[in-house]
């Protein structure tokens, strides 16, 4: 019964929100993408190149995003730039932000009429997207890792909101953040990266009361993801667990939609939600299945 109440609950959730989506909204709209050199961000990068907006993309891997770049403007984007940088350095997340707002937003002409100050740059969308590498394996002690991990993951997106707070405050924007169904539940093999994840809903569940408590304009939208068939999840799950992984580039658009659709929490595949809501009702089922699901 809970099962089929989750269940009814979630498809009427997805339709009520799929049907509002209107994908002209995002014609010119401003938009930054992190972690887009790969995966699921460069999907959503290409997702919104084709809705036409304009958009900073960014990761570690210059030439990769040059090529990203460029498929960006083959598929339609009105405006698209990469900048490179490394989310565990403590300066390049405020770097990337001071970046996309001063360049999205500006055209050739004004800055040659010299117009540039008058159409100030701004941000509609702050995709939180990028993840450092973590093993998937029994953890071994290393909580460096973990610090690491809990700066590219974790405290960075903190970092990027509060530098794009302001724009996106003007804009009656989003911060769009990418997380897991571990950042919901636990699972083995994934101890600091779940952590980074529930990291993640706590903080961002906590800056969304604040900011409707004092009406605030911008929107904040968490999207919870199952397994996607990204080369780097791919590789991570071999011979631990033959779980259907799920399409990259439908991962990519569902968030793109909720972010346009002001969601403040998604799931994707929907199957996720009853299980996400069930977890706390019968523990012991889901226990079960987690330890039949994975090899050790
Ligand atoms: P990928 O590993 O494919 O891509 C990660 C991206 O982050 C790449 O663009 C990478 O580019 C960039 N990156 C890595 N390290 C850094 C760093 N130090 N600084 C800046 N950028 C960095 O990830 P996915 O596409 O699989 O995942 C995307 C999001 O989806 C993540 O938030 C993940 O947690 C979430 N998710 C994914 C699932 C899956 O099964 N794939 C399941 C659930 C959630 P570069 O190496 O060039 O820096």
């Amino acid at each position: 019964k809970v099962l089929a109440m989750g269940a009814v609950g979630a498809v009427l959730t997805a339709f009520l929100w799929t049907d509002k989506f209107d994908s002209g909204s995002l014609k010119g709209a401003r938009v930054l993408v992190t972690g887009a050199s790969t995966g699921i961000g460069e999907q959503m990068a290409y997702h919104y190149a084709r809705f036409g907006a304009q958009i900073v993309i960014t990761a570690r891997r210059e030439h990769v995003l040059q090529q990203a770049t460029e498929k960006c403007a083959s598929l339609g984007a009105q405006m698209v730039l990469y900048i490179a940088a490394d989310m565990a350095h403590p300066s390049d997340p405020h770097r990337v932000v001071k970046f996309a707002v001063d360049k999205l937003g500006r055209n050739k002409l004004m800055e040659l009429l010299s117009l540039a100050f008058v159409f100030a740059g701004g941000l509609d969308y702050l995709v939180l997207n990028h993840i450092g590498s973590s093993p998937f394996a029994i953890w071994d002690g290393d909580v460096e890792h973990t610090r690491w991990l809990m700066q590219v993951n974790f405290l960075s997106y903190l970092q990027m909101t509060a530098a794009a707070l302001p724009s996106l405050e003007h804009s009656r924007g989003s911060a769009i953040v990418v997380s897991s169904l571990l950042g919901k539940m636990s699972s083995p093999f994934a101890g600091p990266y779940a952590a980074t994840k529930f990291a993640l809903s706590g903080f961002f569940g906590s800056l969304r009361h604040e900011l409707s408590m004092r009406n605030s304009n911008v929107t904040i939208s968490m999207c919870f993801l199952g397994l996607i068939d990204t080369q780097s999840a791919m590789e991570k799950i071999r011979g631990y667990t033959n779980m259907t992984a799920h399409p990259a580039s439908e991962a990519a658009l569902h968030i793109i939609k909720a972010g346009a659709t002001q969601q403040w929490e998604t799931f994707y595949p929907w199957t996720l939600y009853p299980l996400i809501s069930t977890r706390d009702m019968i523990p012991f089922v889901w226990d079960f299945i987690i330890w039949n699901i994975y090899r050790y």
